[in-house]
């Protein structure tokens, strides 16, 4: 006979007892739990070549452009705003709003994973740096003073972003 057969069976029923018997349940899968993307790598100097001189001391040094003066600040046309660095899909124009700060501002990313954000203690503020998922360029700032339902405000700056307008996608 086999004296061993029951010793090797029951552990396998108790993980059976384990799973009651039932398909185990699906993973949850929503829109908000879309998996961060793969990061992109550049050497300093890549990204000096790559990027106009605004877009690097934005992205890559953490600059604010001067309020008023960015191209995206009074820009309403509907699309998706785009990281300048490397093209990651940021912010929609439907969560966009006019703050009046003089700079492009949302109510919310485009995905809760599309953006970062990391506390920045500098310029003697407490504040909340926003940046690419992707790239790890700085894009902004978020503050709680946004309008509802979410009472954010990403202050983003013009230079670190591009668009890319509805009809084209
Ligand atoms: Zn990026």
């Amino acid at each position: 006979m086999f004296p061993h057969r029951s010793a090797f069976l029951a552990p396998l029923a108790a993980l059976l007892g384990a799973c009651g018997g039932t398909a185990p349940p699906p993973p949850t899968q929503t829109a908000a739990q879309e998996p961060a993307p793969t990061p992109l790598m550049k050497a300093d100097a890549e990204w000096k070549t790559a990027l106009t001189p605004e877009q690097y001391f934005v992205l890559r040094q953490k600059g604010t452009e001067r309020a008023g003066t960015g191209k995206y600040d009074k820009h309403l046309e509907p699309g998706t705003y785009v990281c300048a660095g490397c093209g990651h899909e940021l912010f929609v124009s439907d969560s966009k709003f006019d703050a009046g700060c003089g700079w492009p501002s949302f109510s919310s990313p485009a995905t809760p994973a599309g953006v970062k954000e990391n506390p920045d203690a500098s310029h003697g503020m407490v504040r909340t740096e926003v940046t690419c998922a992707k790239c790890g360029g700085h894009l902004g700032h978020v503050f709680d003073d946004g309008p509802a339902p979410t009472g954010l405000r990403y202050c983003i700056n013009s230079a670190a972003l591009g668009f890319k307008p509805k009809s084209s996608k």
